[in-house]
């Protein structure tokens, strides 16, 4: 695997490129459009780190979200980290159940959409002591305003299932930077929700190299590429989510995902059309299948007109069934040596662990805590 950390000092292009208003999702997308254009120029420049927490199988919202492009960074040479976010997993709830299932099925899930572990590592938090000591420095970095207005973190505190908000809740963006920056990653493939954080860590990237870095850049600002799906929708109408119980899941059979979207939500207009803003739910059915099949989701509309809602979700089942026979397939057969899995993992966390003792060291010295 290729150790060395991806060049920093020459992304003045991508700097100058940034808009000002990088928060936004329409400026993002627009900064991935530029982003997708130095890659294709210069993949090796790029290390891209991104996960999901364990806490259930992975759905289409993932992988339309960010799972398809992670593979196809991989595939275009740029070197691929992926974290399962153990410990963040306690941000919502009191107790991580099923946690080892829930690891070995993200896993699973990886491989099945072609995260090639021998050119990408595949880690846990829990099994990389030196990343989580980043937080306590990186905590020192923001306020607590600042992590009080984080929309996302809002959002998730309103479905929380406790009744109290914990400090990781609250924390967990500074932690996710953490997780960002120890193996210096400067390409981050998320779904809109991430955006935020992406921010917060580009701000403690810059804090840091300002406040320790005399002069040289110890870590870079990375930047969120979107995919053409950052906010897939559920069956409920709300985000795709695990934790929701609203999503179609990529191991989920044919017959399942039919009864799902059968009972996905949709508007009461016959005529189908593609307006996200004004009927986001028929929207979101129409990206799904249009997704899956390579073309617009106005093409698909077009296609089905005034048919009405149980075409259309008849249209996004085929398409899904079809587009996902493959991935299904491919996870059945995985799926039938665990001890693979193990040893996917157990190596992911051997080079995430080198790559953390390196970035930790280099932090210790710029901050002057090497006894
Ligand atoms: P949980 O409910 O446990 O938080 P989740 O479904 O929100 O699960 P995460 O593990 O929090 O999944 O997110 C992993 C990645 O998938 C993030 O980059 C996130 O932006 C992306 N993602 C998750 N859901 C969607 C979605 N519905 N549409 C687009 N991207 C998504
Ligand atoms: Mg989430």
């Amino acid at each position: 695997m290729n150790t060395a950390v991806p060049r920093t000092e020459d992304a003045g292009d991508i700097a100058r490129a940034r808009p000002a208003d990088a928060l936004g999702t329409s400026a993002a997308q627009a900064r991935s459009a530029v982003l997708e254009e130095l890659i294709r120029k210069d993949p090796g420049r790029f290390r891209v780190l991104t996960g999901d927490r364990p806490t259930g199988r992975l759905h289409l919202g993932h992988y339309f979200g960010t799972l398809h492009n992670r593979v196809r960074l991989q595939e275009l040479g740029v070197e691929l980290f992926v974290i399962i976010a153990d410990y963040q997993v306690l941000t919502d709830r009191d107790v991580a159940d099923n946690l080892l299932q829930h690891v070995e099925e993200l896993v699973l899930d990886y491989l099945a959409i072609g995260v090639d572990p021998a050119r990408s590592t595949i880690f846990t938090h829990g099994a990389v002591p030196a990343l989580n000591q980043l937080m306590l420095p990186f905590l020192s970095l923001v306020s607590v305003s600042e992590l009080n207005r984080n929309p996302t973190v809002k959002d998730e505190i309103a479905h929380s299932r406790q009744s109290a908000v914990s400090g990781l809740m609250f924390t967990y963006p500074v932690h996710q930077a953490a997780d960002i920056l120890f193996c210096k990653a400067n390409l981050v493939p998320v779904g809109q929700d991430q955006l935020p954080h992406l921010e917060l860590t580009r701000t403690i990237a810059r804090r840091f190299n300002d406040r320790y870095g005399t002069g040289s850049t110890v870590f870079p600002q990375p930047d969120a590429l979107l995919s053409s799906a950052p906010l897939l929708l559920g069956t409920d109408g709300t985000k795709m989510s695990k934790s929701r119980n609203n999503a179609i899941t990529l191991a989920a059979t044919a017959d399942e995902t039919a009864r799902l979207v059968k009972g996905a939500k949709t508007d009461s207009e016959r005529h189908i059309s593609y307006d996200p803003v004004t009927r986001p739910e028929v929207s979101s059915l129409l990206l799904l299948a249009a997704l899956c099949q390579g073309r617009s989701p106005e093409q698909v509309a077009a296609e089905i007109g005034s048919a009405g809602a149980a075409v259309l979700k008849k249209v996004v089942t085929e398409s899904v069934n079809e587009y996902l026979a493959p991935v299904r397939a491919r996870r059945a057969e995985y799926g039938r040596d665990r001890a693979h899995l193990r040893a996917v993992l157990s190596e992911g966390n051997e080079r995430a662990r080198a790559v953390a003792d390196a970035t930790l060291a280099e932090v210790r010295a710029a901050m002057n805590t090497c006894y």
